[in-house]
C-alpha cells in the first residue's frame, strides 16, 4: 500500500486560540478514510491544514511522501487534493457546465462521467448553480472536484441538511467511488454509512487523535465514549 496522506502531530491556531493540538491521520492509496468528533473537535480544520486554507503552526503533513507544509492551497490542490467543502460552495452565478469546465484538468474525469455519477446535474447543465436544490448544489460541489481529477477526494459534511433521499444518492456516489479505486478522507455524522464504506477512522477530541483504527474495530463503546452516540 502507498501512503498518500500523513498528518504527525499538526497543530493549528484562529489567531491567539489553538484548535488543534496534536492530529495524527493516515490514509493510503484506494482508503477511504473518515474523519469523525463530536462538533467543534478539530474536523473542518484539519481539512483546512490539509487543503492548505489555513496555517498549521506545527507538526508534519505529507502527500504521497512530499511535505506541503509550505505549499499554497492552489498547488495542493494542483498536486491531487480535492476539497468539496462544508457548506457546499459552488460558483453561484455560473452555470451547471460552467462550475465543472472551470475546475476540469486532464485525466480521466470529464464531464459525461460526472454526469454517469450524478445524472441529476446532466439535466440542469444550463441551470445556475444558484437556483440548484441543496442535493443538487452538492452534487455539483463533488462533480467539479472529480473534474480536477484528484488523488484524494476530501467530503466535508457532504450529507449534512440534505434529505433521505438525497443523502441515499451521494452515499451511493461515495461507495462507487470507492469501488473505482478513488482514495477519500470524509467527515460525516451518520456512523452507519460511515461503517459500510470507510476502511478506517480517525477520532479526534479537542483537536487532537485519540484513537486510529479499522472501521470493524470501532467499537460501541468508542462511539460513546467519543462520538456520543
Ligand atoms: P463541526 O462538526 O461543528 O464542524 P469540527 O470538528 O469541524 O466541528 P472545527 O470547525 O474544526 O470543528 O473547530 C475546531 C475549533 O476551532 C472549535 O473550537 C471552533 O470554535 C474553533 N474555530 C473554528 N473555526 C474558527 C474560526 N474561524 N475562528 C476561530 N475559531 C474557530
Amino acid at each position: 500500500m502507498t501512503r498518500l496522506l500523513e498528518l504527525r502531530d499538526v497543530t493549528a491556531c484562529y489567531g491567539p486560540v489553538q484548535a488543534l493540538f496534536g492530529i495524527t491521520l493516515d490514509l493510503d492509496q484506494g482508503e477511504v478514510v473518515a474523519l469523525m468528533g463530536r462538533n467543534g473537535m478539530g474536523k473542518t480544520t484539519t481539512i483546512r491544514c490539509i487543503s492548505r486554507l489555513m496555517p498549521h503552526s506545527g507538526g508534519s503533513l505529507r502527500l504521497a511522501g512530499r511535505d506541503i507544509a509550505g505549499l499554497t492551497a492552489p498547488k495542493v490542490a494542483r498536486l491531487g487534493v480535492g476539497l468539496v467543502p462544508e457548506g457546499r460552495r459552488c460558483f453561484a452565478p455560473l452555470t451547471v457546465a460552467e462550475n465543472l469546465t472551470v475546475a476540469a484538468r486532464p485525466g480521466p474525469w470529464d464531464m459525461a462521467r460526472v454526469c454517469a455519477l450524478f445524472p441529476r446535474l446532466r439535466e440542469r447543465m444550463g441551470q445556475v448553480a444558484r437556483t440548484l436544490s441543496g442535493g443538487e448544489q452538492q452534487m455539483l460541489a463533488i462533480g467539479r472536484a472529480l473534474m480536477t481529477n484528484p488523488r484524494l477526494l476530501v467530503l466535508d459534511e457532504a450529507t449534512e441538511g440534505l434529505a433521505p433521499v438525497v443523502r441515499h444518492e451521494i452515499w451511493q456516489a461515495v461507495r462507487r467511488l470507492k469501488a473505482e479505486g478513488l482514495s477519500i478522507l470524509l467527515v460525516d455524522k451518520s456512523l452507519r454509512e460511515i461503517a459500510q464504506v470507510a476502511d478506517r477512522a480517525v477520532i479526534v477530541e479537542r483537536g487532537a487523535t485519540v484513537w486510529q483504527g479499522g472501521i470493524a474495530d470501532l467499537t460501541a463503546d468508542l462511539a460513546d465514549r467519543y462520538l456520543g452516540v
